[in-house]
């Protein structure tokens, strides 16, 4: 079934022993259904919203170009036993396209690399955030590690405002070359899809380091690869630590400061992101740090 309404929303919820949200902007692919199988592990209901955000795409980005297939996205979950939240966006912004007065800010985690190259992105996926866990009030909400630092960010929202909700996060789903599964895949032509395996190429070529205790080496590794990639412009190539999301090493991106210690044995991220052609997309791998080196 497919939720439009606030009223149908609560009867949802008070029917619900347990209720998992996922929330995504629909254009939904394996890797947002695997998110909904892993709901379903963890709830008696789930619901998938269904809604692409405004706020978080900024003026010239592709708010207006961004697939959209409701019907498509409803048979999907449905036949995984889920259900679809499919909000209009004067139910979630009340005065759009006049700016919400009050807002989310979404800290120091959210100022370096996506947030570098997208400076209101994360506030606009707080603010959605917020509002689908208030109108939806699950238990329980699912999100992709593809998007670690937005994972990261809503951790720490959580904590913050306590929100009594457990974060679930769900492993990157890739297609049989290596390419992390994207909504915005649909706009590579096929010799642009060849070359944007450039990024999971870099994670390779980088994460032996990384394993190794070189979080430089691992990022100049990665960097090398997207730069000599004829139709791929690196964005950045990083080493961050995976609890705080606190820098190890960063290409592509200046006057970050880099942490000096790591705690031994913490686990870390290596993220890269590219344009291919006009398509910015992001890819990261996570691996466990070594003991003793830092
Ligand atoms: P989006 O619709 O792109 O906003 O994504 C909605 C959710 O699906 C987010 O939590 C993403 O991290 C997650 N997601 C997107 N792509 C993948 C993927 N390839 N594998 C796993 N999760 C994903």
């Amino acid at each position: 079934m497919i939720y439009h309404d606030l009223n149908e929303l609560t009867e949802l919820r008070r029917q619900s022993r347990t209720l998992a949200l996922v929330p995504t902007m629909g254009a939904l692919h394996e890797g947002h259904l695997s998110l909904v199988r892993l709901a379903k592990e963890k709830a008696d209901r789930v619901i998938v919203s269904v809604f692409v955000n405004p706020t978080q795409f900024a003026p010239g980005e592709d708010y207006e170009q961004y697939p959209r297939d409701l019907e498509k996205d409803a048979a999907a979950v449905e036949a995984l036993g889920a259900d679809v939240f499919a909000p209009s966006v004067s139910l979630i912004y009340p005065d759009y396209p006049k700016p919400a007065q009050v807002t989310i800010d979404p800290g120091e985690a959210a100022r370096i690399l996506e947030g570098k190259t997208r400076p209101t992105h994360f506030a606009g996926v707080c603010q959605v955030v917020a509002k689908l866990f208030n109108l939806v009030r699950p238990d329980v909400a699912v999100f992709g590690q593809k998007d670690a630092q937005q994972l990261t960010i809503i951790k720490q929202m959580v904590k913050d405002l306590s929100y009594p909700i457990d974060i679930v996060s769900a492993p990157i789903v890739r297609d049989e070359t290596g390419l992390a599964l994207s909504s915005r895949n649909q706009y590579l032509s096929q010799p642009q899809r060849q070359q944007a395996l450039a990024l999971s190429k870099a994670l390779a070529a980088g994460e032996k380091f990384l394993e190794g205790g070189q979080p430089q080496q691992a990022v100049e590794a990665a960097w090398k690869v997207l730069e000599n990639t004829t139709g791929v412009v690196a964005d950045y190539a990083a080493a961050v630590d995976a609890q705080g999301f606190q820098p190890l090493a960063v290409a592509g991106q200046s006057g970050i400061p880099v942490s000096e210690s790591f705690p031994a044995g913490a686990a870390a991220y290596l993220l890269v992101a590219a344009k291919v052609g006009s398509t910015r997309l992001i890819d990261n791998t996570y691996c466990q740090y070594p003991a003793g080196k830092a």
